[in-house]
Protein backbone atom coordinates (compact mmCIF):
# COMPACT_ATOMS: atom_id res chain seq x y z
CA UNK A 1 0.00 0.00 0.00
CA UNK A 2 1.23 3.55 -0.82
CA UNK A 3 1.94 5.16 2.40
CA UNK A 4 0.31 8.60 2.72
CA UNK A 5 3.21 10.68 3.09
CA UNK A 6 4.08 10.32 -0.07
CA UNK A 7 4.20 13.63 -2.36
CA UNK A 8 2.00 13.26 -5.01
CA UNK A 9 2.68 16.70 -6.14
CA UNK A 10 5.67 19.41 -7.21
CA UNK A 11 5.78 22.25 -8.83
CA UNK A 12 9.38 24.68 -9.22
CA UNK A 13 9.77 27.81 -11.24
CA UNK A 14 13.29 29.31 -12.41
CA UNK A 15 14.11 32.31 -13.87
CA UNK A 16 15.71 31.02 -16.59
CA UNK A 17 19.33 31.63 -18.17
CA UNK A 18 18.68 34.92 -20.05
CA UNK A 19 16.04 36.71 -17.98
CA UNK A 20 16.48 38.95 -15.31
CA UNK A 21 13.46 37.64 -13.37
CA UNK A 22 11.01 35.44 -13.23
CA UNK A 23 7.37 36.74 -14.35
CA UNK A 24 5.65 33.32 -14.29
CA UNK A 25 3.55 32.41 -11.32
CA UNK A 26 2.73 29.12 -10.22
CA UNK A 27 0.01 27.89 -7.51
CA UNK A 28 -0.53 24.50 -6.01
CA UNK A 29 -3.52 24.22 -3.25
CA UNK A 30 -4.38 20.78 -4.38
CA UNK A 31 -7.04 20.24 -5.58
CA UNK A 32 -6.36 23.55 -7.46
CA UNK A 33 -2.84 24.13 -9.90
CA UNK A 34 -2.26 26.42 -11.75
CA UNK A 35 0.71 28.18 -14.13
CA UNK A 36 0.71 31.79 -14.90
CA UNK A 37 3.33 33.45 -17.53
CA UNK A 38 3.34 37.47 -17.03
CA UNK A 39 3.85 39.77 -19.96
CA UNK A 40 4.64 43.19 -19.75
CA UNK A 41 8.39 43.71 -18.68
CA UNK A 42 9.68 45.84 -15.80
CA UNK A 43 7.83 43.68 -13.19
CA UNK A 44 4.58 43.98 -14.58
CA UNK A 45 4.26 40.62 -15.77
CA UNK A 46 4.90 39.50 -12.28
CA UNK A 47 2.23 41.32 -10.82
CA UNK A 48 -0.25 40.12 -13.45
CA UNK A 49 0.24 36.68 -13.03
CA UNK A 50 0.60 36.81 -9.52
CA UNK A 51 -2.65 38.70 -9.35
CA UNK A 52 -4.34 36.18 -11.67
CA UNK A 53 -3.28 33.46 -9.37
CA UNK A 54 -4.75 34.84 -6.32
CA UNK A 55 -7.90 35.72 -7.98
CA UNK A 56 -8.28 31.71 -9.57
CA UNK A 57 -7.47 30.68 -5.99
CA UNK A 58 -10.04 32.80 -4.66
CA UNK A 59 -12.87 32.01 -7.09
CA UNK A 60 -11.97 28.81 -7.99
CA UNK A 61 -14.81 26.07 -7.79
CA UNK A 62 -14.56 23.02 -5.02
CA UNK A 63 -14.69 20.42 -7.90
CA UNK A 64 -13.79 19.45 -11.48
CA UNK A 65 -15.87 21.72 -13.06
CA UNK A 66 -14.70 23.46 -16.23
CA UNK A 67 -17.24 26.08 -16.84
CA UNK A 68 -16.67 26.95 -13.33
CA UNK A 69 -13.20 27.02 -13.42
CA UNK A 70 -13.05 29.20 -16.49
CA UNK A 71 -15.55 32.12 -14.61
CA UNK A 72 -12.98 32.17 -12.02
CA UNK A 73 -10.24 32.67 -15.31
CA UNK A 74 -12.18 34.96 -16.52
CA UNK A 75 -12.39 36.53 -12.50
CA UNK A 76 -8.42 36.62 -12.36
CA UNK A 77 -8.74 38.77 -16.12
CA UNK A 78 -11.25 41.48 -14.76
CA UNK A 79 -9.09 41.48 -11.50
CA UNK A 80 -5.68 41.69 -13.91
CA UNK A 81 -7.77 44.59 -15.99
CA UNK A 82 -8.39 46.22 -12.63
CA UNK A 83 -6.03 46.89 -11.23
CA UNK A 84 -3.62 47.99 -14.62
CA UNK A 85 -6.68 50.65 -14.42
CA UNK A 86 -5.67 51.66 -10.88
CA UNK A 87 -2.31 52.02 -11.22
CA UNK A 88 -0.99 48.45 -10.05
CA UNK A 89 1.15 47.11 -12.64
CA UNK A 90 1.14 48.85 -16.30
CA UNK A 91 -1.38 49.76 -18.83
CA UNK A 92 -1.26 46.29 -21.22
CA UNK A 93 0.18 44.33 -18.56
CA UNK A 94 -1.07 40.28 -18.77
CA UNK A 95 -0.59 36.38 -18.63
CA UNK A 96 -0.98 33.61 -19.44
CA UNK A 97 -3.35 30.60 -17.31
CA UNK A 98 -3.40 26.97 -17.64
CA UNK A 99 -5.77 26.02 -14.33
CA UNK A 100 -7.09 22.47 -13.65
CA UNK A 101 -9.21 21.26 -11.03
CA UNK A 102 -8.27 17.58 -10.10
CA UNK A 103 -10.57 15.26 -8.27
CA UNK A 104 -9.90 11.82 -8.21
CA UNK A 105 -8.78 10.97 -11.89
CA UNK A 106 -10.71 13.63 -13.59
CA UNK A 107 -9.20 16.83 -14.48
CA UNK A 108 -11.14 20.11 -15.39
CA UNK A 109 -9.32 22.60 -17.17
CA UNK A 110 -9.16 26.20 -18.16
CA UNK A 111 -6.91 27.71 -20.59
CA UNK A 112 -5.79 31.04 -21.64
CA UNK A 113 -2.28 32.00 -24.10
CA UNK A 114 0.07 29.52 -24.84
CA UNK A 115 1.07 27.93 -21.46
CA UNK A 116 0.02 24.30 -21.40
CA UNK A 117 -1.22 21.32 -19.86
CA UNK A 118 -0.20 17.60 -20.76
CA UNK A 119 -1.11 14.01 -19.68
CA UNK A 120 1.44 11.31 -19.18
CA UNK A 121 -0.68 7.97 -19.52
CA UNK A 122 1.59 5.00 -19.61
CA UNK A 123 4.75 6.29 -21.92
CA UNK A 124 2.01 8.53 -24.14
CA UNK A 125 1.85 11.92 -23.73
CA UNK A 126 -1.34 13.89 -24.54
CA UNK A 127 -1.09 17.85 -24.97
CA UNK A 128 -4.44 18.56 -23.30
CA UNK A 129 -4.75 22.47 -23.98
CA UNK A 130 -4.64 24.23 -27.49
CA UNK A 131 -2.10 27.10 -27.26
CA UNK A 132 -3.86 30.31 -27.82
CA UNK A 133 -1.06 31.99 -30.03
CA UNK A 134 -0.07 32.69 -33.64
CA UNK A 135 2.22 29.67 -34.77
CA UNK A 136 -0.64 27.57 -33.53
CA UNK A 137 -3.28 29.14 -35.40
CA UNK A 138 -1.07 28.16 -38.75
CA UNK A 139 -0.39 24.64 -37.74
CA UNK A 140 -4.36 24.35 -37.54
CA UNK A 141 -4.51 26.15 -40.44
CA UNK A 142 -2.09 23.22 -42.34
CA UNK A 143 0.35 26.91 -43.09
CA UNK A 144 3.10 25.52 -41.02
CA UNK A 145 4.35 22.00 -39.36
CA UNK A 146 4.73 21.63 -35.42
CA UNK A 147 8.21 20.93 -35.80
CA UNK A 148 8.42 24.78 -37.83
CA UNK A 149 6.30 26.58 -35.31
CA UNK A 150 9.04 24.94 -32.20
CA UNK A 151 11.31 27.61 -34.39
CA UNK A 152 9.14 29.82 -35.67
CA UNK A 153 10.71 33.71 -34.79
CA UNK A 154 7.02 34.88 -33.70
CA UNK A 155 6.73 31.91 -31.75
CA UNK A 156 6.16 34.07 -28.83
CA UNK A 157 2.89 36.12 -29.81
CA UNK A 158 0.10 35.00 -28.11
CA UNK A 159 -3.84 35.68 -29.71
CA UNK A 160 -5.49 35.52 -26.10
CA UNK A 161 -4.50 36.95 -22.79
CA UNK A 162 -5.56 37.34 -19.07
CA UNK A 163 -5.82 41.92 -19.07
CA UNK A 164 -6.57 42.90 -22.62
CA UNK A 165 -10.15 41.98 -23.15
CA UNK A 166 -12.84 42.50 -20.54
CA UNK A 167 -14.93 39.83 -22.46
CA UNK A 168 -12.08 37.02 -22.81
CA UNK A 169 -13.19 33.82 -22.44
CA UNK A 170 -11.20 30.68 -21.48
CA UNK A 171 -11.16 27.02 -22.94
CA UNK A 172 -13.00 25.04 -20.71
CA UNK A 173 -12.31 21.24 -20.82
CA UNK A 174 -12.95 18.49 -18.60
CA UNK A 175 -11.06 14.68 -18.97
CA UNK A 176 -11.12 11.74 -17.11
CA UNK A 177 -7.57 10.26 -16.36
CA UNK A 178 -6.45 6.93 -15.38
CA UNK A 179 -4.85 6.15 -11.67
CA UNK A 180 -1.15 6.59 -12.39
CA UNK A 181 -1.05 8.73 -14.75
CA UNK A 182 0.71 12.04 -14.45
CA UNK A 183 -0.87 15.85 -14.83
CA UNK A 184 2.17 18.46 -15.87
CA UNK A 185 1.03 22.58 -16.23
CA UNK A 186 4.17 24.38 -17.97
CA UNK A 187 4.71 27.70 -18.99
CA UNK A 188 6.49 28.34 -22.85
CA UNK A 189 9.84 28.18 -21.24
CA UNK A 190 9.47 24.54 -20.88
CA UNK A 191 7.62 23.48 -24.00
CA UNK A 192 9.01 26.09 -26.56
CA UNK A 193 12.45 25.06 -25.95
CA UNK A 194 12.13 21.03 -24.95
CA UNK A 195 10.30 19.12 -27.20
CA UNK A 196 7.27 16.81 -26.26
CA UNK A 197 9.37 13.40 -26.51
CA UNK A 198 11.18 14.57 -24.44
CA UNK A 199 9.55 15.75 -22.01
CA UNK A 200 7.15 12.40 -21.95
CA UNK A 201 10.74 10.86 -21.46
CA UNK A 202 11.76 12.46 -18.11
CA UNK A 203 8.08 12.54 -16.90
CA UNK A 204 8.09 8.57 -16.78
CA UNK A 205 11.33 8.89 -15.66
CA UNK A 206 11.64 9.22 -12.05
CA UNK A 207 8.42 8.09 -9.60
CA UNK A 208 9.00 11.14 -7.22
CA UNK A 209 7.28 14.19 -8.93
CA UNK A 210 9.66 16.38 -7.34
CA UNK A 211 12.76 14.67 -8.87
CA UNK A 212 10.58 15.08 -12.14
CA UNK A 213 9.93 18.65 -12.04
CA UNK A 214 13.55 19.62 -11.38
CA UNK A 215 14.81 17.58 -14.33
CA UNK A 216 12.22 19.64 -16.54
CA UNK A 217 13.93 23.07 -15.40
CA UNK A 218 17.68 21.39 -16.02
CA UNK A 219 15.94 20.06 -19.91
CA UNK A 220 15.06 23.76 -20.44
CA UNK A 221 17.61 25.62 -19.37
CA UNK A 222 20.20 22.66 -21.16
CA UNK A 223 18.19 24.42 -24.17
CA UNK A 224 18.91 27.61 -23.38
CA UNK A 225 16.85 28.79 -20.58
CA UNK A 226 15.48 31.52 -22.59
CA UNK A 227 12.82 32.46 -20.72
CA UNK A 228 11.34 31.64 -17.27
CA UNK A 229 10.12 28.38 -16.74
CA UNK A 230 7.63 26.44 -14.68
CA UNK A 231 6.51 23.73 -13.92
CA UNK A 232 3.43 21.66 -12.06
CA UNK A 233 3.70 17.87 -11.85
CA UNK A 234 0.60 15.75 -10.72
CA UNK A 235 0.45 12.24 -9.78
CA UNK A 236 -3.43 11.31 -10.39
CA UNK A 237 -4.71 8.94 -7.81
CA UNK A 238 -7.76 6.84 -7.56
CA UNK A 239 -11.19 8.83 -6.65
CA UNK A 240 -11.11 10.91 -3.73
CA UNK A 241 -14.08 9.62 -0.70
CA UNK A 242 -16.67 11.52 -2.40
CA UNK A 243 -16.83 10.41 -5.80
CA UNK A 244 -16.95 6.19 -4.76
CA UNK A 245 -20.26 5.28 -6.24
CA UNK A 246 -22.20 4.05 -3.05
CA UNK A 247 -23.53 0.41 -4.23
CA UNK A 248 -23.16 -0.84 -0.54
CA UNK A 249 -24.24 0.57 2.75
CA UNK A 250 -22.04 2.74 4.54
CA UNK A 251 -20.08 1.60 7.35
CA UNK A 252 -17.11 0.11 6.44
CA UNK A 253 -14.49 1.17 8.78
CA UNK A 254 -11.40 -1.11 7.50
CA UNK A 255 -9.35 0.06 4.51
CA UNK A 256 -9.80 1.03 0.90
CA UNK A 257 -12.47 2.08 -0.02
CA UNK A 258 -14.78 1.55 2.58
CA UNK A 259 -13.07 3.89 4.64
CA UNK A 260 -13.08 6.34 2.08
CA UNK A 261 -16.70 6.03 1.57
CA UNK A 262 -17.37 6.38 5.53
CA UNK A 263 -15.49 9.29 5.78
CA UNK A 264 -16.89 10.68 2.22
CA UNK A 265 -20.52 10.28 4.44
CA UNK A 266 -19.71 11.41 7.49
CA UNK A 267 -17.40 14.82 4.95
CA UNK A 268 -21.40 15.15 3.35
CA UNK A 269 -22.95 14.79 7.10
CA UNK A 270 -20.80 17.98 8.32
CA UNK A 271 -22.22 19.43 5.15
CA UNK A 272 -25.54 19.02 5.45
CA UNK A 273 -25.42 19.98 9.60
CA UNK A 274 -23.83 23.28 8.57
CA UNK A 275 -26.11 24.03 5.80
CA UNK A 276 -29.11 23.27 8.03
CA UNK A 277 -27.85 25.63 11.23
CA UNK A 278 -27.13 28.64 7.74
CA UNK A 279 -31.12 27.42 7.41
CA UNK A 280 -31.68 27.79 10.66
CA UNK A 281 -30.10 30.86 11.50
CA UNK A 282 -31.27 32.50 7.52
CA UNK A 283 -34.84 31.67 8.82
CA UNK A 284 -35.11 33.20 12.15
CA UNK A 285 -33.43 36.23 10.80
CA UNK A 286 -35.97 36.09 8.43
CA UNK A 287 -38.91 35.41 10.78
CA UNK A 288 -37.32 37.64 13.48
CA UNK A 289 -37.90 40.70 10.77
CA UNK A 290 -41.38 39.70 9.84
CA UNK A 291 -42.11 39.35 13.52
CA UNK A 292 -40.62 43.03 13.90
CA UNK A 293 -42.45 44.45 11.06
CA UNK A 294 -45.98 43.22 11.76
CA UNK A 295 -45.63 44.71 14.69
CA UNK A 296 -44.48 48.26 13.27
CA UNK A 297 -46.82 50.80 11.27
CA UNK A 298 -46.74 53.60 9.38
CA UNK A 299 -48.64 55.93 7.85
CA UNK A 300 -48.69 57.48 4.03
CA UNK A 301 -50.70 59.78 1.94
CA UNK A 302 -52.41 57.82 -0.70
CA UNK A 303 -54.72 59.26 -3.34
CA UNK A 304 -54.67 62.30 -1.21
CA UNK A 305 -56.03 60.30 1.73
CA UNK A 306 -54.09 59.21 4.76
CA UNK A 307 -53.83 55.37 4.67
CA UNK A 308 -52.53 53.20 7.42
CA UNK A 309 -49.62 50.40 6.84
CA UNK A 310 -49.07 47.86 9.29
CA UNK A 311 -44.52 47.00 8.76
CA UNK A 312 -42.12 49.11 7.94
CA UNK A 313 -41.64 51.32 4.78
CA UNK A 314 -39.23 50.06 1.77
CA UNK A 315 -38.49 46.73 1.28
CA UNK A 316 -35.26 43.91 2.87
CA UNK A 317 -33.59 42.45 0.04
CA UNK A 318 -36.26 43.15 -2.49
CA UNK A 319 -39.20 41.99 -0.23
CA UNK A 320 -41.55 44.43 0.94
CA UNK A 321 -42.06 43.67 4.67
CA UNK A 322 -45.79 46.25 4.26
CA UNK A 323 -49.26 45.23 4.70
CA UNK A 324 -52.25 47.44 3.91
CA UNK A 325 -54.13 48.21 7.51
CA UNK A 326 -56.79 50.72 6.37
CA UNK A 327 -57.58 53.65 4.33
CA UNK A 328 -59.10 56.82 6.00
CA UNK A 329 -61.57 59.49 4.86
CA UNK A 330 -58.72 62.13 6.38
CA UNK A 331 -57.71 64.37 3.26
CA UNK A 332 -53.95 65.19 3.68
CA UNK A 333 -54.15 68.22 1.98
CA UNK A 334 -56.19 69.42 5.01
CA UNK A 335 -54.10 68.83 7.65
CA UNK A 336 -51.55 71.58 9.14
CA UNK A 337 -48.45 72.07 6.76
CA UNK A 338 -46.05 70.17 9.41
CA UNK A 339 -47.93 66.98 9.49
CA UNK A 340 -48.56 67.34 5.50
CA UNK A 341 -44.68 67.36 5.12
CA UNK A 342 -44.15 64.84 7.78
CA UNK A 343 -46.58 62.68 5.70
CA UNK A 344 -44.90 62.82 2.79
CA UNK A 345 -42.20 60.84 3.73
CA UNK A 346 -44.17 58.37 5.70
CA UNK A 347 -44.63 58.58 9.42
CA UNK A 348 -43.20 55.10 11.66
CA UNK A 349 -44.95 54.57 14.41
CA UNK A 350 -44.01 51.92 17.23
CA UNK A 351 -47.97 49.73 16.06
CA UNK A 352 -51.06 50.00 14.78
CA UNK A 353 -52.76 51.31 18.26
CA UNK A 354 -50.20 54.37 18.17
CA UNK A 355 -50.97 54.36 14.26
CA UNK A 356 -54.95 54.55 14.97
CA UNK A 357 -54.80 57.37 17.95
CA UNK A 358 -52.17 59.89 15.40
CA UNK A 359 -55.30 59.05 12.92
CA UNK A 360 -57.94 60.48 15.33
CA UNK A 361 -55.44 63.39 16.24
CA UNK A 362 -55.67 64.07 12.50
CA UNK A 363 -59.40 63.94 12.16
CA UNK A 364 -59.75 66.56 15.25
CA UNK A 365 -57.24 68.99 13.60
CA UNK A 366 -59.22 68.19 10.09
CA UNK A 367 -62.30 69.08 12.02
CA UNK A 368 -61.49 71.95 13.37
CA UNK A 369 -59.85 73.59 10.26
CA UNK A 370 -62.99 73.48 8.95
CA UNK A 371 -65.13 74.73 12.02
CA UNK A 372 -64.33 78.11 11.83
CA UNK A 373 -65.47 78.76 8.23
CA UNK A 374 -68.19 76.15 8.15
CA UNK A 375 -67.06 75.36 5.02
CA UNK A 376 -68.62 71.92 4.02
CA UNK A 377 -67.08 72.11 0.24
CA UNK A 378 -64.11 70.19 1.09
CA UNK A 379 -66.61 66.89 2.06
CA UNK A 380 -68.19 66.67 -1.37
MN1 LIG B 1 7.07 32.62 -21.15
Amino acid sequence: MTPRTRKTWATRTDTGRVRTHNEDSILAHPPLFAVADGLGGHEAGEIASSIAIHTLRDHAPRHADAKALARAVRAANREVLRAAREGIGREGMGTTMTAALVEGTHIALAQVGDSRAYLLHGSELTRLTEDHSMVADLVRNGEITEEEAFRHPRRSIITRALGTDPNMVADALEVDASPGDRLLLCSDGLCGLVVDDQIARILGEYRDPTTVAAALIDAANEAGGHDNISVVVVDIESDPAGRVSDRSPSGAQAGGAGGSRARGSRTLGVVLGWLLIAAIVIGGIAYGTYRYARERAYLTVEDGYVTVYRGVPGSLAGISLSWLERTTDIPADELPTAEQSRLSDTITVGGIDAANRLIERYREQVSESQAPDGSIESVQ
